[in-house]
This record gives C-alpha cells, structure tokens and sequence, in this order.
C-alpha cells in the first residue's frame, strides 16, 4: 500500500517558526504521505526558548548550532541546523533567494521542490508532483529553473494545519505478493496507547483538530502489545482527548473490519464515517496470487456491514490492475465489483514489479498497453460512480475543516467533510464573503453545487462536534 506515493528528498520553506509543533504537524502530515525517506534540514535564527523548544518537538533530532555545513548560515547571522536522518530545510526569503544555501544543500541530497511563503499549501502540490517535478540531482549543483517558490509573497495561511497525522503502528506482518513494506519496514510494531494519547496532547497546542491514526495495517494495531488492548480501545481512548474534534482511521484491512471495530465507531461520533480499505483486487484467484484473502462476495459483505450500521459512511478503495496473470475475465469481475460497490472514492494503480517480491517470479506479466487500458477502464467507471456520489450531498448541511485559502478563482476557502481525507480525496470548496477564519477552523456549510469531483458550499456557520453529521 502507498508505495506508489511520491518520493520527497527536500523541501524548503520559508518559515518564521513561533511555534515547534506547527513544524512537527506539518512534517508528519508528509511522513504519512510518502514511505520514501524525507531529508528535513530546519535552519533558523535560534534563542534559547526556541532552542527548548526544538528539542522538546523533535527529540531523535541532533542539533548543530550555527550553520552547520559551511555556507549554509549564508545570510544570517545565527542560524541552528537540525539534523538527522530527518532534515528539513525551513528558510526565510532572503536565504532561499541566495544560491550558496542551495548549493550546499544539494550535496548528498536531491531536491525535488523549494516551497517559500505559503508553504503550508504547496506542500500538498509537491508530495503529488514528486516524481513529476524537475529534480535537482543529489551530486550536482542546484539549477535556478529547477527550482519553485510557491505562494511567495503571498502567506496564504501561517497557521497551523488542519489536520494531525500519529502514526500509531509501522511495519507489517502481512504477505502480499507484491509489496515491499513488510521487507522495508520490518515487522509489525503498535506504539502504547498512552504515547499516542501523550503526542497528540503535546502537539494539538491545545487546539481542537482532525486527528489521523494512521498505520500500514491499522486494523492490527495492538496485536503485538503485552496489554492487548487494540483498536476499539485505542478509539475510545482518543477520542476521549478534548483535543480531538474529527479521528479518522487509515488504513482498514479488509480482515480487521469486524463487529468490536464498527461497535468502537458507533460510540465514538468523533470517528469520521469514513472507512479506507485497500480491497485491491475482487477476483478471488487474483487475490490469491497477491497472497491476500477474500473474493468478491466477503468484500462486499464487508462494505454492507458499514453502510448497513452506517448509511452516510464514505467507503474508500484501492485496486490494482494489471497483476502478472490477470486475464480478461478476472479484470472483469473486478469491473463488476466496482460497479456493483459505488465507492465514495477509489485509487486504481497499475501494478509495477518489485524486485525481491514474490509477485516478481510469478511471470505472465500482463503487456503494458493491456495494464494501460484495463487501468483507463477502471477508472472511467470510478469516475462516473464519484460525480454520482457527490451529488447525492447537494443541498445538504456538511460540518468541515478549513485547510487553507482557495486557489480556485470564485472561491474564498477550501476544506473537507468527514468524506474527504487529505490529499487523496476530492475538496469542499467554501464562500465565506465577510467571514475571517484560518486552516484547522470548523464550519458548517451547505453543499450548493459539484465541480467535478468537488464540492462547493457556503458557511453557514461554526461546527459542531461530531465528525459524522450530515
Ligand atoms: S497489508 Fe499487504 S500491501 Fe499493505 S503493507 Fe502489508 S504487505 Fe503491504
């Protein structure tokens, strides 16, 4: 799951830092975008307080005053460099504009993008272009056309983001054939619970926000914890924080959707109805290849189990097309089930051979123009299925979260309902004329139109709590 997301080697942004844990939020929302490492360097000017304050958010990280490798205090006059496995480079606008920054900073690491004033909105531009954008070669020297400022000098929103990513479990003990995450990550690893409670106290700097729990397998989370305590209680015990407005669960094994999960949701109207779950495949023998149970029927049976206890619940998938011996009957029993299903959303890839997988030695590759076609198939369909879910909202009242200022021309906001999640899924885009708010802020709007697979509303109003009215 998620290794098709964009690598990301370096960002920069400029950035007057007030406060540590917009940082950390901020650079956990990309860890949880991309299982590719991230290179973060922070460079700042630096007091004693900040100086506490760094450590306190960012404990694994090493601190080298004043500058760090030569040249990169450039034009400042102090200057900290955090560094680690993690680094990110946060600038100001002078620094960005001075080339020798960049020059140093490019050895040893690629930049893919440079995010200025704003950096909060560009950030999503860039874990989506990621492979797309013109990169800036490790070993080489930065070229001036290679590089994007975003939003400069325009601060599109300084305040915090939206959304909190807590990533409560890494690795997997699952086979699929065809991913790497079990050999890259190793095996399964819950965090206590009372850790995951501790960081999203420490971090919310005591605002109200969507948290995410997120995890490769979330379902199994506590399975290898002494206490036993799983999901269920996991949920009951977040979203007992009054720092938690919204919770929302990714990612939901197809197996770990039972009846003690959908009894944990239905207690907790914190828990967005949204259920993400990578069903990849509706052939049963398809899915046997990739080493993953189910068929057609259980995972229907699954998706009926939501939205029998939950009729307003967004359900989201992932499929793959193209897995080496995938006939023409086996793709169209997958057609079916997406048709049948009506996902909310659904991401389609084609699959891409691993090197070291199982799924690598099975032969019958399916020809690339096939993969191509079957995947614009999909597609179509899924497309067609999304307007058609979205209009169903038309008219009525969604409780959103601000995640910034619109792009789009006409509009004045842009967020998301408990349907959305980040990046993945389509946006609410929001007319506020005289009303001032801010990313993280929760409103109620009424859905007037589609654009495309969008939304658009008007505020009517603050939120109330509860992720999951409509
Ligand atoms: S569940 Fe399967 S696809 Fe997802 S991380 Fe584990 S092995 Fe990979």
């Amino acid at each position: 799951m998620r290794s098709n997301c964009a690598e990301i080697s370096v960002i920069i942004c400029a950035y007057t830092l007030n406060r540590w844990s917009d940082l950390l939020a901020a650079v956990q929302s990309v860890r949880a975008q991309t299982l590719a490492p991230l290179q973060f360097i922070v460079v700042i000017d630096y007091n004693d307080d900040l100086l506490a304050q760094a450590r306190e958010a960012f404990p694994e990280l090493t601190v080298v005053p004043n500058g760090g490798p030569k040249g990169l205090s450039g034009a400042r006059n102090t200057g900290v460099a955090l560094a680690s496995a993690e680094i990110v480079a946060f600038l100001d606008d002078d620094a960005v504009a001075d080339a020798t920054w960049l020059e140093e900073l490019a050895k040893g690491y690629s930049v893919d993008n440079v995010l200025g004033v704003g950096w909060q909105a560009g950030l999503e531009k860039a874990l989506l272009q990621g492979h797309a954008a013109e990169t800036v070669s490790g070993s080489g020297t930065p070229r001036a056309g290679s590089v994007s400022l975003t939003g400069s000098g325009r601060n599109v929103d300084s305040s915090p983001g939206a959304s909190m990513f807590v990533r409560v479990a890494d690795g997997c003990d699952r086979a699929c054939a065809f991913c790497t995450i079990p050999a890259i990550r190793g095996p399964y690893r819950s965090r206590p619970s009372s850790e995951v409670v501790d960081e999203i106290r420490r971090l919310s700097g005591g605002r109200q926000l969507e948290v995410i729990l997120l995890a490769q397998d979330l379902s199994s989370y506590g399975i290898d914890l002494a206490d036993r305590s799983r999901l269920p209680s996991l949920i009951d015990e977040v979203c007992s924080l009054d720092e938690v407005r919204w919770l929302r669960l990714l990612y939901l094994q197809p197996e770990g959707v039972d009846r003690a999960l959908l009894d944990a949701i239905e207690r907790n109207p914190k828990v967005c109805r949204y259920f993400d779950i990578p069903f990849q495949h509706a052939s049963e023998s398809v899915l046997d290849r990739m080493g993953r149970p189910g068929d057609a029927r259980s995972h229907a049976a699954i998706v009926e189990s939501i939205r029998s206890r939950f009729p307003e619940a967004a359900v989201r998938t992932t499929v793959m097309v193209g897995y080496p011996g995938e006939t023409e009957e086996e793709f169209a029993e997958l057609e079916r089930f997406v048709e049948d299903l009506r996902f909310d959303w659904m991401g389609a890839f084609r699959y891409s051979s691993e090197e070291n997988t199982p799924a690598a030695g099975l032969g019958r590759e399916v020809p690339d123009e096939v993969a191509a076609e079957r995947y614009g198939r999909i597609l179509d369909i899924q497309d067609f299925i999304e307007a058609e879910r979205g209009a169903f909202f038309a008219g009525r009242e969604l409780e959103v979260v601000v995640d910034g200022v619109s792009e789009e021309e006409g509009y004045d906001l842009v967020g998301r309902s408990y349907r959305e999640a980040p990046v993945v899924d389509g946006v609410i885009y929001l007319r506020a004329p005289g009303v001032t708010l801010s990313a993280g802020e929760f409103v109620r709007a009424v859905v007037t139109a589609q654009e495309g697979l969008d939304l658009v509303g008007e505020v009517r109003g603050t939120g109330e709590r509860g992720a999951s009215r409509d």
